[in-house]
């Protein structure tokens, strides 16, 4: 099965390719596939709330939360009915020739008049749009990216399950029992089906009956499963102060916290090549000893930077220590450029709170990782030709 992802434009690319980043890390006969961003076409509706109060009563939402202090009021906020924003899947589908046996899902940052999380055609059961606002309400310091993937994986397995639109709806659970079928009449609800991630016996009966994919399933399944882990494994942290593990994959060293559902941290080859650096030395580095630990950031920066691979040897090298030679001279800023850049990559990737353990901080004018060094490990081909360090 063949899921076309597209975003209105106003959804950051970042989030875009994070939830990507999500989706494939499972398998199992679905495909995602991306797209370019697409720009909606303008809307009549207009919404004005006029004050908190409003917005909550509208909306659904709750009194509290860091929510409403982002906020100020009156808002007005442009808003879309299903119809509309269907419709935009299904001009996709015809520029670009899509059958109707794949899936065109739309993400977008806007505003759907009924307020729903998400939406299907129920005709053709092969539209999907979800709501990417507002999830930071919903899950206070959770990576966004996750309850969107987690979406994207329960709409698809309402259509995997059912036949038709009308049995869906028939089978709604009014009352929360964290199954992806529960209604979330209040939006807070939300929170019970994704800690869950479930599907409940009454449901899984109709995939008996529906004679359902079980490969896709299972597949959607294990994403659901990931968003879930990744929730929990927050919450518990926050009081057991736990740590994910970090673990180092493939000749390029790539960075996944597999206890927060392998979540891959996008570090570029000079923050990848500064970060092991400093990994391998647990003590901290002050800013002017970092000249002393050149050969090892050089070693680890040729081998991770291709950008000047079709230079003669010669030249590249010559590249590649004058890179070195800028981060380690301590009256240039590129080392703290470089710093801040590790620190916004992991403060995206797990939040404010927790991104001080593992990425690069200054204590007593050292910088220095604080992530538990048994915590750390390097798979089978996250070696270097002369041995790593670890
Ligand atoms: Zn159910």
């Amino acid at each position: 099965m063949k899921v076309h992802l597209i975003r209105s434009e106003g959804f950051k690319m970042e989030d875009y390719n994070h939830v990507f980043n999500i989706l494939n890390q499972y398998s199992g006969g679905i495909t995602f596939v991306p797209s370019e961003p697409i720009v909606l076409p303008d809307t009549d509706i207009e919404i004005t709330y006029e004050d908190k109060d409003q917005y909550e009563r509208q909306a659904l939402y709750s009194p509290r939360g860091a929510f409403f202090e982002k906020r100020s009021f009156p808002i007005t906020e442009k808003s879309y009915t299903e119809e509309e924003l269907l419709s935009v899947c299904n001009k996709f589908r015809k520029e670009n020739n899509i059958s109707d046996s794949e899936q065109v899902l739309l993400l977008t940052e806007k505003k759907n008049v009924s307020n729903w999380f998400g939406g299907v055609d129920q005709t053709t059961l092969n539209n999907f749009f979800i709501d990417c606002s507002d999830w930071d309400y919903y899950f206070n310091g959770f990576d966004i990216r996750f309850p969107i993937a987690f979406s994207i994986a329960a709409w698809l397995m309402r259509k995997v399950i059912f036949t038709s639109a009308k049995e869906g709806f028939s089978a709604l659970h009014k009352k929360p029992r964290g199954c992806i079928m529960d209604y979330c009449i209040d939006k807070k609800e939300i929170q019970l089906q994704m800690r869950t991630a479930d599907i409940c016996d009454a449901c899984l009966s109709y995939s008996e009956k529906n004679d359902a994919n079980r490969v896709h399933m299972n597949q959607l399944m294990q994403i659901m499963e990931g968003v879930r882990s990744n929730l929990l494994f927050r919450d518990r942290s926050k009081y057991l102060r736990t740590n994910s593990r970090l673990e180092f994959r493939g000749m390029m060293h790539k960075m996944y916290l597999t206890d927060l559902g392998d979540l891959q941290v996008n570090l570029n080859p000079t923050e990848r090549a500064l970060y092991l650096v400093y990994l391998n030395h647990p003590e901290g580095i002050s800013r002017a000893d970092l000249i002393d630990f050149r050969s090892e950031l050089k070693k680890y920066y040729a081998f991770f930077s291709s950008k000047w691979d079709e230079l003669s040897q010669f030249d590249r090298e010559m590249k590649i220590h004058e890179a070195v030679d800028l981060l380690t001279n301590k009256l240039e800023q590129k080392l703290m450029q470089v710093l801040s850049r590790i620190r916004r990559k992991f403060i995206d990737t797990v939040g404010e709170d927790q991104s001080k353990t593992y990425s690069i901080e200054s204590y007593d004018g050292k910088y220095k990782i604080l992530l538990d060094r048994e915590l750390v490990s390097f798979d089978e081909d996250a070696k270097l030709t002369d041995g790593n360090i670890y």
